[in-house]
């Protein structure tokens, strides 16, 4: 049987043929380390982690190369340093931990390879020097700025003409660009923030260069699918196509380009900048993590997900009825109807389905192979709802409302968000309900 993906790049589902089967070589843009991510995050870890073992299954676990990086070099790190009053090496080494401990809780696997911006340095200044000798970057006023217009198929993926781009795009304008697209290979560090010598001075690179530089590390030139959520399609996949490209003498970066949809809270993109987020980390506190992934997966990873707690009780009440009917099986193995779904771009919606008719060996099999363990969800006694717990919330909130401590009864309503139950203040009094 065949392994069908979609290809953002050729826009089309086609048959997937590795370069070389005996290194199957992956890529995905990983986390950005300042804060604690949240279940939109999780969704490219989760989709791809399902990628990586299905890989594994079809070419062998010692064939298949998985990179995700970490990107602890960025502005929004350096500020939010500055703000808690810890280095930056503290906040990038904590972040980095609880974000391996949270999706590891939703039971995603380890990449082969994790590695961070910051001990990728001199690779980045390697390639921005291969850039400039080819005449794709050029040097203005302490910066290093990729130029668009040296690359004509610039916008292959994303499918956008120059001018729609600039259209679109929030664009930096800068007297040192010279085309309103160009964008920062290396910018200038003030002495305060973090820096490193290179030929153009003490600096820091931009963002794309980063993972350009980190993919030909572990993968070389070319390799095999890079992955990501769709937001990154432009620009930071294009210009990860437009750097690497222009190093290596035009070879393709990637073949494949796979892009998740997003996760949403009632319609809108659940993002850190809207504050529309709910973290993994409180999400854990009340949902087995097998909840929260058996729940992204019952999506397919192309279509958006409305996150509602209705959905993850419906995913508790499946995952633990089934966990009834496969205790304890020998020899587990999924049925060819749940290969076919997945071979079929990843279609675990279709694969799920199929486990609703499986046999139970069947069944076991799946869920073992969609990263099922059965163990945390029997070890777990939490119930759905515990109304004297709700009650006795209620009344602490009211006690720190009549205290003038707003902060504290607004963490109060938030925690009980979190598990599902929204508050509502009425003449008489506070009622709760379950949240839709
Ligand atoms: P960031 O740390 O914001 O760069 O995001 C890390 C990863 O999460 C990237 O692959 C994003 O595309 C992805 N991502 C961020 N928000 C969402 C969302 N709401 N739904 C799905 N994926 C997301
Ligand atoms: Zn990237």
């Amino acid at each position: 049987m065949t392994l069908r993906l979609f290809n953002t790049l050729t826009k089309t589902k086609d048959e997937f043929v590795p370069i070389d089967p005996r290194n199957v070589r992956t890529y995905v843009c990983g986390p950005t380390v300042y804060d604690f991510a949240h279940i939109g995050n999780a969704r490219p870890s989760i989709v791809f982690d399902l990628l990586f073992r299905l890989l594994r299954h079809e070419f062998g676990d010692a064939h298949v190369t998985y990179v995700r990086n970490i990107t602890d070099v960025d502005d929004k790190i350096n500020a939010r340093a500055a703000e808690r009053g810890v280095s930056i090496r503290e906040l990038t080494e904590e972040t980095a931990q609880i974000y391996a401990e949270d999706i590891g809780a939703l039971g995603c696997l380890p990449p082969t390879v994790t590695p961070r911006a910051t001990e990728h340095i001199a690779e980045m200044v390697t390639i921005i020097g291969q850039l400039i000798a080819a005449g794709h970057a050029y040097v203005a006023d302490g910066h290093v700025l990729f130029d668009v217009s040296s690359k004509p198929d610039y916008g292959k993926l994303s499918r956008r003409s120059l001018d729609e781009m600039i259209a679109g795009a929030r664009v930096d304008v800068a007297p040192y660009k010279k085309g309103a697209m160009d964008f920062v290979l290396w910018k200038p560090s003030e002495a305060k923030v973090p820096g490193w010598e290179s030929p153009w001075g003490r600096g820091r690179p931009g963002w794309h260069i980063e993972c350009s530089a980190m993919a030909g590390k572990y993968l070389g030139e070319t390799f095999d699918i890079h992955g990501g959520g769709i937001d990154l399609l432009f620009p930071h996949h294009e210009n990860e196509i437009a750097q690497s490209e222009g190093a290596h003498h035009n070879h393709p970066l990637a073949k494949v380009w796979m892009h998740n949809g997003f996760l949403q809270l009632q319609g809108e993109k659940m993002s850190k900048s809207a504050g529309n987020f709910f973290t993994i980390r409180e999400l854990l506190a009340d949902w087995p993590g097998e909840v929260l992934r058996f729940n992204m997966l019952r999506s397919h990873y192309r279509q958006p997900i409305d996150f509602t707690f209705e959905g993850l009780r419906e995913s508790w009440k499946t995952l633990e009825r089934w966990y009834e009917i496969t205790e304890p099986l020998a020899d587990p193995a999924p049925d060819a109807d749940f290969f076919a779904a997945l071979r079929d771009d990843l279609n675990t919606p279709a694969a799920i389905a199929s486990l609703h008719q499986a046999e139970p060996s069947a069944l076991a099999g799946g869920l073992g192979f969609l990263g099922f363990s059965n163990v945390q969800m029997k070890i777990s006694t939490k119930t759905k709802v515990d109304e004297i717990a709700i009650a006795d919330a209620i009344e602490a909130r009211k006690a720190a409302r009549a205290a003038k401590n707003f902060a504290e009864s607004d963490r109060i309503r938030d925690e009980l968000l979190v598990r599902g139950i929204v508050l509502k203040d009425g003449p008489e009094g506070t009622t709760w309900e379950i949240k839709k």
